[in-house]
């Protein structure tokens, strides 16, 4: 797990998102902005909510990161 988080620091985070969480396995749910609204998406189980604002849309990527057990594709 250290050398994949050392990775993925490591990594550029890709264009349009401007929030990232790490869940449980490695995977992230990346938070881009749509419009006036921001949405989340899991790398992992590619789970998402509807566009919301910052603050909720931050909640619930928190809440799914620290619950997610879905692996990060493979590269
Ligand atoms: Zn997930």
């Amino acid at each position: 797990m250290t050398s994949n988080l050392s990775a993925l620091l490591s990594t550029p985070w890709p264009a349009g998102v401007l929030y990232r969480y790490l869940t449980l396995f490695g995977a992230t749910v990346d938070i881009t902005k749509s419009g006036d609204y921001y949405v989340p998406t899991c790398t992992g189980c590619d789970a998402s909510t509807l566009p919301d604002t910052v603050r909720k849309t931050q909640d619930w990527a928190q809440a799914h990161s620290a619950r997610c057990r879905a692996l990060p594709h493979p590269a």
